[in-house]
């Protein structure tokens, strides 16, 4: 009885291990053909300034479009691409994506002042990372200061005395650094100074318990605080209320992004949601 159990049990182990394998082995094979085939697209989501409600920025997003499943988002697939390497040339195109989009809103007259591009804990460990961001601005025309480059806080802590120098490459190509998920690490100030940072995103972890009494609301409202007396800027992520809104723009938050504003769209769909709004401002002083 004992023993039967005890192949049933191996059974069902050898069963799910291999129901992941395969999983796993599909889903890599699939990204490789999505690599060779173009299916991935950027959706874009605005950064908006509370004080006037300019779109300073959009944040660049990953989907990718399987013609057998459809949109697939960014945690589905991240992780393998990032354990495969599959991500390096993926990034590569992220950045140069971004890169053209933005140098066209730029000529058209209409578009955000930045736009943000996430970079992967892997390629702040590559030192070509550099050479390609340069590389990128010098074929796109567009100059480093329209370029948001967002690392996390939790792989930026991971890397050590590399990403430092990594990071100053970065910068002095001209562009900006975001902290992106900011709070959820284990930063100190003293890391903040030595890098050259110019941005916190608060992570939307925090910014969706507003308003409550568990504590949240009081980090964010010390996030604003300490990143503005460092004199950076500020950036709330996942804003879904006009009460967190509220709590932000009381709390002096620099930049609000999330669904309250907009989901992440398709470049034309932005493209329309900016004309549109920038249109029923006329007049408005306070649009
Ligand atoms: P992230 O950079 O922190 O991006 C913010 C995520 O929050 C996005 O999810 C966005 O769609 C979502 N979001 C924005 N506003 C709201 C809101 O009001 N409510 C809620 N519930 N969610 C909101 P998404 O697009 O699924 O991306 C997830 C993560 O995948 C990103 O987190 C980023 O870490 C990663 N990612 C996305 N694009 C890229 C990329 O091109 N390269 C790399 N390496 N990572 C990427
Ligand atoms: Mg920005
Ligand atoms: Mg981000
Ligand atoms: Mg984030």
């Amino acid at each position: 009885k004992a023993k039967e159990l005890g192949r049933n049990t191996f059974q069902f182990y050898t069963e799910a291990l291999t129901h992941a394998a395969i999983h796993r082995l599909s889903l890599e094979t699939r990204l490789r053909r999505a690599v060779q085939n173009d299916e991935f697209v950027l959706h874009y989501q605005p950064q908006v300034r509370i004080s006037d409600g300019r779109v300073v920025g959009v944040e660049a997003l990953l989907r990718w479009q399987d013609p057998d499943i459809g949109l697939v988002f960014p945690d589905e697939f991240i992780p393998v691409a990032e354990e495969t390497g599959l991500i390096t040339r993926i990034g590569e195109w992220v950045l140069q994506t971004a890169c053209r989009q933005m140098q066209e809103w730029l000529s058209n007259g209409h578009g955000p002042d930045t736009v943000a591009v996430n970079l992967s804990p892997r390629q702040i460990q590559l030192n070509d990372t550099p050479a390609l961001v340069d590389g990128i601005l010098q074929s796109t025309g567009l100059a480093g200061r329209h370029l948001d480059l967002e690392i996390t806080e939790t792989a930026l802590m991971e890397q050590g005395p590399d990403a430092a120098r990594i990071l100053h490459d970065l910068k002095a190509l001209g562009v900006r650094i975001s902290i992106d998920d900011f709070g959820t690490g284990y930063s100190s100030l003293a890391y903040l100074q030595r890098f050259p940072v110019d941005e916190l995103k608060i992570d939307q972890s925090f910014v969706q318990k507003i308003p409550d009494t568990s504590g949240a609301a009081e980090i964010a409202a010390t996030i604003i605080a300490m990143g503005r007396s460092l004199g950076l800027t500020v950036v709330a992520e996942g804003v879904e209320t006009d009460a967190q809104l509220e709590f932000l723009r009381n709390h002096n938050c620099g930049v609000y992004q999330g669904y309250l504003a907009s989901r992440p769209v398709p470049a034309l769909v932005l493209q329309q949601w900016l004309t549109v709004r920038t249109d029923s401002a006329i007049g408005d002083p306070t649009g």
